[in-house]
């Protein structure tokens, strides 16, 4: 065994053991106990590491050498609950927010919002522009500047709002309209099961690089559209992923021609 497989082995054995150590004992006192003696003999460690490099004891230093980075270890281990618990705030800090971009907090939101529409089964179209501008249809529509938010999205699309009939359009991670109409494809492989609200959807993917999102009100089933193509029932789960890996990120968008109503535009 060479020495990085030999500490490969020693960590997960120190892993394995503290790790069901602690599972045994969660929520006992003797967890508390554990903590307090590890926290108290890691100091003690600390300390003996500082007093012995100030009035030179070698032997000491030597053998600390040894038992230091171990108790480091096992220290993460034992306090691992809080430093996560430290990193999840740290990520939330408004400072580090801005660098984990907003571009996943507007994916959980319409994702949390086509959920809630499908178990509910309220009917709802929203495009997220990308790179080909759809300005003509934003400016048909009711214009709106919101941030994306999964219940003002519900409010929209509510049966009786005055706006739920139509698509609502994302654009930069806003939402700049509701009520806005698209062109219908005039796809003929399409099921004839899908309405107008579908035919929409998949319409302005044809005429943009837009993403739209499709909750159905007679099935409740979750759709999303791209590039002129339905991928029918993919379910929350299955939006979340089409999205991550779909959306461009907000940034360095090219310029690109704004394209408007153009005839049909099949495939
Ligand atoms: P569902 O499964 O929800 O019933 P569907 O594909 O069967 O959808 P319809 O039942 O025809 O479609 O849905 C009608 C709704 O679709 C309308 O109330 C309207 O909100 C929306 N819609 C219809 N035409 C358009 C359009 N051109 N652009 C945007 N939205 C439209
Ligand atoms: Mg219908």
């Amino acid at each position: 065994m060479n020495v990085y497989t030999q500490a490969a082995v020693e960590i997960a054995i120190l892993f394995v053991v503290t790790y069901s150590l602690l599972k045994l004992m969660r929520g006992t006192r003797g967890e508390g106990l554990l903590r307090g003696l590890a926290t108290v003999v890691f100091l003690g460690l600390v300390a003996l590491a500082l007093v012995a490099k100030v009035i030179d004891l070698p032997r000491i230093s030597a053998l600390l050498q040894q038992f230091l980075p171990v108790s480091v270890i096992g220290v993460l281990i034992i306090f691992q609950p809080e430093i996560r618990w430290g990193l999840i705030r740290l990520g939330q800090t408004p400072f580090l927010k801005r660098f984990l971009r907003s571009e996943s907090r507007v994916i959980e939101e319409i994702v949390k919002a086509t959920r809630r529409m499908s178990e509910a089964k309220i009917g709802g179209l929203i495009a997220l522009e990308q790179a080909v501008g759809i300005e003509s249809y934003i400016e048909k529509g009711e214009p709106i500047d919101a941030e994306v938010n999964a219940s003002l999205i519900e409010t929209i699309f509510y049966p009786g709002s005055l706006l739920h009939d139509g698509a609502l359009i994302i654009r930069n991670g806003r939402i700049v309209a509701a009520g806005c109409l698209f062109p219908l494809t005039d796809n003929p492989e399409l099921s004839r099961r899908f309405g107008t609200r579908h035919r929409a959807g998949i319409g302005v993917t044809e005429e943009s690089d837009a993403i739209a999102v499709i909750v159905s009100e007679e099935t409740g089933a979750i759709s999303v559209a791209h590039r002129g193509r339905l991928l029918p029932d993919v379910g929350p789960m299955g939006l979340e992923r089409f999205l991550r890996e779909n959306l461009a990120t907000g940034e360095a968008k090219p310029e690109a021609p704004v394209v408007g109503r153009e005839a049909g535009a099949g495939k």
